[in-house]
């Protein structure tokens, strides 16, 4: 299902028949694009389960009905199955609402070749941040296996027909196990199909795409890696955080925040980060945050050096807290901060990029 982008939906209030994988880019699209959105499924998939549940869409569990299109500005047949999404342009027919096209093409059939697995990195979000390879193994796919934090949007630029699979984890809640998502890989490649693993930022940082690897290497399939834009940089970037900075620090040390400090099965020496005399980002540190800075300021590092917590970095709710490492874990609770996000601790991020008189020489 494609949207068009140049109709205006801003502020207009659509309905999307369809909430499962084949809807994502659709929905995604129509989001970016401001427009207000209902979504019909009796049965949603997890991401438009999610979208529901953080109030990003009105989602009405039931089968469709003419009710649900009166005096809509569009209606977007995107249940995937060209029958009942032809039921559905028929209906807002006898409603006198316009509807997007039913995409007809029937699903790529299956063919006698060695299929492909392809692990591309979709960036922290946005589909502008998705690479050129990237899309073009996008659009090329036969199967999207896709995340929660995968660019969605750029969904919207696959062949007709391309399935898409949702193996969304939300953070500490429902998931696919990896063992199946490594099985799905290598299942629909054995079935001949060019497979796309598609996930937000980079596969091979805190993306689990070494393990994938490894799963369709061990079944005897061609894997490749598209390389994508990590959050890790792309976060403090966006935020106008530069992670290094010639007369404030030589570097940056990237760590996971999942388990906090002191935590079996932690593996982090965040007393030796205190001394690093590096930029430190922490990623999916957001329920460990309190420990891991009263850790650091335990082990030494200056209880004002500049934070930041950039959250949801490259979309239109993208939030940056700022602060020091004392209270950035205050602030970004008191701020209702919600992954995904990444904190940022130095003297990198007190910086203002912007400020025509920096001190000098800059010792913030
Ligand atoms: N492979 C991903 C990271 C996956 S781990 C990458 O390279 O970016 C998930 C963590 O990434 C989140 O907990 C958060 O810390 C970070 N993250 C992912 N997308 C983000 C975004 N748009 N804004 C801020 N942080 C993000």
């Amino acid at each position: 299902m494609t949207f068009n982008a140049d109709l205006d939906v801003r502020g207009r209030s659509v309905v999307v028949c369809g909430g499962g994988p084949a809807a994502y880019g659709v929905i995604s699209s129509l989001l970016e694009a401001g427009a207000i959105l209902t979504v019909i499924d009796e049965e949603p998939g997890t991401t438009v389960a999610d979208l529901g549940a953080r109030g990003l869409v009105t989602l009405h569990r039931h089968a469709v009905s003419k009710a649900d299109l009166l005096g809509r500005s569009l209606v977007v047949p995107a249940g995937g199955d060209p029958a009942v999404d032809r039921m559905v342009a028929d209906l807002a027919d006898q409603v006198g609402v316009v509807s997007t096209a039913v995409q007809s093409d029937p699903a790529p059939a299956a063919v006698d070749r060695a299929g492909e697995v392809i692990l591309v990195g979709g960036g922290p979000g946005d589909p502008g941040l998705l690479t050129g390879a990237g899309l073009e193994a996008v659009k090329r796919a036969d199967v999207i296996v896709v995340d929660r934090l995968a660019p969605l949007a750029a969904l919207d630029q696959a062949r007709p027909g391309t399935e898409i699979i949702d193996v969304a984890k939300i953070p500490r809640g429902e998931f696919t196990a990896q063992e199946r998502i490594n099985e799905i890989l290598v299942e629909q490649a054995r079935a001949g199909r060019t497979v796309v693993r598609l996930k937000g930022g980079d596969s091979f940082v805190f993306g689990r795409g070494g393990e994938e690897w490894q799963a369709c290497a061990a079944a005897g399939l061609a894997v490749r890696v598209i390389p994508g834009v990590s959050s890790a940089i792309a976060a403090p970037a966006l935020a106008g955080i530069p992670l290094t900075h010639r007369q404030l620090t030589q570097g940056f040390t990237v760590v996971s925040g999942h388990l906090p400090p002191g935590y079996s099965g932690s593996t982090v020496n965040w007393a030796a980060l205190a001394q690093s005399n590096t930029t430190l980002v922490i990623m999916m540190g957001m329920a460990a945050l309190a420990q891991i800075t009263e850790e650091l300021i335990r082990s030494g590092l200056a209880p004002t050096t500049p934070a930041a917590t950039v959250a949801n970095a490259g979309m239109a709710s993208q939030q940056t807290v700022r602060g020091t490492v004392a209270d950035i874990a205050r602030l970004t609770a008191a701020a209702g901060i919600q992954p995904p996000a990444i904190t940022v601790i130095g003297a990198v991020a007190g910086l203002d990029l912007s400020d025509p008189h920096p001190p000098d020489p800059l010792n913030i």
